[in-house]
Formats: C-alpha cells, structure tokens, sequence
C-alpha cells in the first residue's frame, strides 16, 4: 500500500488548476498501489483553509494545513522544508506537485533533501512492480519516453493540463501543522506582479488564443484579444517573435524558452509553428491555425486550420463565436 503525498499550489488564496489536476494524478496512483491514501500540503496565507473543500471533492484523504502570513508570496525555502518534513514523517511512495513555474522551483529542492530521484513533466505515473513508470515528452514533445524510477519515494511534478482534474470525494481530515523554518533563503520573492487584469493564467485557461509575426504590428493584436474576450474563458499567448519585438510581454511567451501550455483550445494566428514554439504547444488537446500560407508547419499539428489573412479571418471568427454563445 503506497500514500502519495501531494502539494496543493495556490495563489492569491486561490488554488491553482494543477493542484486539483495533481490530486487526481495521486488519487489514481495511490489505488494503484493497493489502496493507499492521499494526504495534501495545503499552505497558503490564513484564509487558504476555505480551499480544503475543493481538495476533499477530489480524493484528498488528509489535508495538512498550514496557514502563515508569510505564505501570502512563494516562500520557496520555508515551503520546500514544510514539504519535507511531512514526507518525512510518513511512509509515502511519491510526492507530486504541479510542472509549473512555482513547481520547477520546489520539485528539484524537495527530491535534493529527501534524496530521492525526481521525474518532471510527467503525463501520467502508474506503478510497475517496484518500480513507477512515468510518461516524459521530450524532444520538443516529438516523443514520449516511459521512464520507471526505482526506490522507495520518487518525486513527480505532472505537465499542468494532462491529467484532467476528475472529482472524487472524499470525507478528508484536516490537520494543523507548522510552517517549517526557512534555511536561510539564497532567493526571496518581495513581489509578485499580476498579468492582465480579468484573464485565467496561460496555465490555467482552457482556452489560448495566441498570435504571431502574421499579425504584422502590435496594434493588430487587438483582434487576438477581442477574440479571447468573445470566448470569455480565453487567455492571450504570443510567439517569441512577437515578445521579442515588444508587441506583447515576456511572460505571454509559449514555447521551448516560454511557457510550456496544454488547454483544450489552442488559437494560432498567424504563427508559423516553428519547432521552439510547438514546444509549449502542441499538447493541446485541440489546435485551430489560421495562416496565410497552406505550407505553414503549425498545418501540421493543427486539428483544424484556416488559409487565409488574419485581419480578415479573425473578426469573423469572433463574431461567430459570440453569435454561438449568444444563442446558448
Ligand atoms: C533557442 C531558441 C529558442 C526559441 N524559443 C521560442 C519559444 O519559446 N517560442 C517561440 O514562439 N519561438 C521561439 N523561438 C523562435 C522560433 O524559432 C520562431 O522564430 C518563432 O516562433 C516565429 O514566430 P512567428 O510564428 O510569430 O513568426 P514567423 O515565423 O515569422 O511566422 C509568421 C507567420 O505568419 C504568417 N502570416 C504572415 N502574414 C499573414 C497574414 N496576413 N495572415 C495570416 N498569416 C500570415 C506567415 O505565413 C508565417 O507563417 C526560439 C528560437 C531559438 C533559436
């Protein structure tokens, strides 16, 4: 029997999607190695304890709470040691954490000191004996490997968006414990800026309408974003093209050197889908392209795709979309 020990990212005294999305990928392995439970490190600023009902719907056996003024911004040092600590004061068979940028952080600090092998960027883990085996892509997603980690506890962060968060629930218990002691801290965030108002994390949305160098000038993203608007549940990415040349911000950046994104709707417009950029990308569970040139290679990873000018596809996708969600 293996419990599977899970960190809940939040932010904003809000849980991240990948929190749930990991409960699930634990609830799944814990039956999987014979009925073991699911405990959860649910840390956040006081206050956070309102999202332990969201992690009980979805298998949470245990919830360990810590609530800590300091927790109001990612304190990485003090959160990798609290995260320990519990690993260490009980038998577990993995802890999981989402793939995101807080995760990439904390993955690497938590196997470090529990010395234990780390896998990130996992599709989905089941186990194999004594062994877990894992699903990693790599080479820009081109292929998927089957890694199996041996040893007592590995450390998996699972990609956001590739393990749907499916519900599950449970009666779970929640227990108190302590913001461990920070060793002292190499980095420390002092502040956390907000992207645009009004629209879900490129990580957390399930739909990305993303532009490209097609679009010809930065003020003609302003169709990308009323395209977003009309789907409501949108956000915005961009090409390092584009960041590059300053029409959109850095963090808006998808790709190999960006964010690394899997929604249900993938938008392109006027991307040529270079290999770096189907690098954050083509994970997607469905991708629309609309470019001018039939030849592009985002045609090729695209589920549906439109040949023509962005300036005058893209209004009329818009109004569609909004006369589709008008009429129910
Ligand atoms: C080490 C490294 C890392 C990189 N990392 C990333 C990364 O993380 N993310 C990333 O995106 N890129 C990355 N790149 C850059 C990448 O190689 C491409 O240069 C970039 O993705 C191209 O962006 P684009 O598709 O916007 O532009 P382009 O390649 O210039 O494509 C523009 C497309 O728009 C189409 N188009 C033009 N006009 C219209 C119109 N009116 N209507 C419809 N279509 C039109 C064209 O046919 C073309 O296909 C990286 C490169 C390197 C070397």
């Amino acid at each position: 029997m293996g419990n599977v020990l899970v960190w809940a990212e939040s932010r904003g005294g809000e849980l991240r999607k990948v929190a749930l999305e990991a409960v699930t990928a634990a609830r799944r392995l814990a039956g999987a190695t014979g009925g073991g439970e699911v405990h959860v490190v649910l840390a956040g600023p006081p206050g956070i304890a309102a999202r332990s009902t969201d992690l009980a719907t979805h298998g949470a056996d245990v919830i360990f709470l810590v609530e800590a003024p300091e927790l109001a911004t990612f304190a990485r040092e003090a959160l990798a040691a609290t995260i320990v600590g519990r690993a260490r004061a009980g038998e577990y068979r993995a802890v999981l954490l989402g793939f995101s940028a807080q995760g990439r952080d904390l993955g690497p600090r938590i196997a470090a000191r529990l010395d234990a092998p780390i896998a990130t960027d996992v599709l989905d883990a089941t186990p194999a004996g004594d062994s877990l085996v894992v699903t990693h892509p790599a080479y820009a997603n081109k292929v998927l490997l089957s890694l199996a980690i041996a040893g007592p506890l590995a450390v998996i962060s699972v990609r956001p968006g590739a393990i749907a968060a499916v519900e599950s629930p449970t009666s779970a218990r929640t227990e108190a414990i302590a913001l461990a002691a920070a060793p002292a801290a190499v980095v420390t965030v002092t502040e956390v800026k907000e992207g645009a108002k009004g629209r879900p994390d490129l990580g957390d949305a399930p739909v990305i309408v993303a532009g490209g160098r097609g679009l010809k000038a930065a003020e003609n993203f302003r169709i990308v974003e009323e395209l977003a608007d009309a789907f409501g549940n949108a956000a915005v990415g961009a090409t390092r093209a584009v960041t590059d040349d300053g029409w959109r911000p850095h963090s808006d950046q998808i790709g190999q050197t960006g964010r690394q994104v899997s929604p249900q709707l993938y938008v392109a417009i006027g991307i040529s889908g270079a290999i770096q950029h189907l690098a954050g990308m083509r994970a997607s569970r469905t991708i629309v392209a609309i470019n001018k040139d039939k030849e592009a290679p985002i045609f090729k990873v695209a589920d549906y795709g439109i040949v023509g000018d962005v300036l005058e596809v893209v209004p009329a996708l818009t109004l569609a979309v909004r006369q589709a969600r008008a009429s129910g």
